[in-house]
């Protein structure tokens, strides 16, 4: 059974895709607002507000409060915190963590997911290294993102370049797609075989998200019922853009 099996894939219009461009460019500003205020002392709520306060007011909605019960907008994730970490204002930054970021913006229906992970001032270099290589794969996945190239193709060149880095790839937590729900099919696993699974078409859109740690593959869920964490603590990150295939090739939503 191959697990590209059963997929309800939603193509966009080319004046959805214009719609959701909008909605990216709000969670690319929430992205960098929030990116621009990390520093260490800093707490995990504060910088949830920051990237609420931009989303409102820019007329769009966080897509993460709420989804499922989440408390905020944006999953705060230290360290080896994976993805899904909650904001608290008793979680302060520290020089030489690393942080993720993710968030979401809803526009006129549309959603726009995007993250990064950045160090708190200055972090070891083989942190850095793990930031480098998670963005270096997010940007491959994204090259594969045209017309006739195949989904494994795309899962394929993520953890082709994790895997020589030497990173773990998080299997459990995937890139999805993404339009008016924030997880649509098809499923975009950091790993894969290339030429298999469904055809990129026009109009598909994806959100890519490459989550590759320091060590091991595999994570667990703590107690608070979100926070992921890689089950040896090691350390996480995790970078996303949505990107639309088009007939141009791939265009990054997520941009300001
Ligand atoms: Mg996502």
């Amino acid at each position: 059974m191959s697990r590209f099996m059963r997929q309800n894939i939603v193509i966009k219009s080319p004046k959805e895709i214009e719609q959701m461009r909008l909605a990216g460019a709000i969670a690319a500003r929430a992205l960098r607002c929030t990116r621009e205020a990390v520093e260490p002392g800093i707490s995990t709520l504060e910088l949830d507000d920051i990237a609420e306060a931009v989303i409102r007011e820019a007329g769009a909605t966080p897509t993460f409060l709420g989804y499922s019960g989440f408390p905020a907008s944006i999953c705060a994730s230290i360290n080896s915190e994976v993805v899904h970490g909650i904001p608290s204002k008793k979680v302060k930054l520290c020089r030489g963590d690393i942080f993720t970021i993710d968030v979401g913006a809803t526009f006129k229906g549309w959603i726009g997911d995007n993250a990064d992970t950045v160090p708190v001032g200055e972090t070891d270099q083989r942190s850095q290294e793990l930031i480098d290589v998670t963005r270096k794969a997010l940007y491959a996945g994204i090259e594969q993102c045209v017309p006739g190239k195949r989904l494994g193709d795309v899962s394929h060149a993520i953890g082709s370049v994790g895997r020589a880095a030497g990173m773990g790839i998080i299997q459990k937590y995937v890139g999805h797609g993404v339009g008016r729900a924030m997880h649509e099919d098809p499923n975009i696993p950091n790993e894969g075989k290339a030429g298999k699974g469904p055809v990129l078409q026009v109009g598909m859109v994806l959100a890519l998200e490459p989550m590759f740690t320091l060590g091991t593959d595999d994570v667990v869920t703590r107690n608070d019922g979100w926070t992921v964490v890689t089950t040896d603590g090691s350390r996480a990150a995790q970078i996303e853009h949505t990107v639309a295939v088009t007939e141009d090739g791939p265009l990054i939503l997520t941009q300001e």
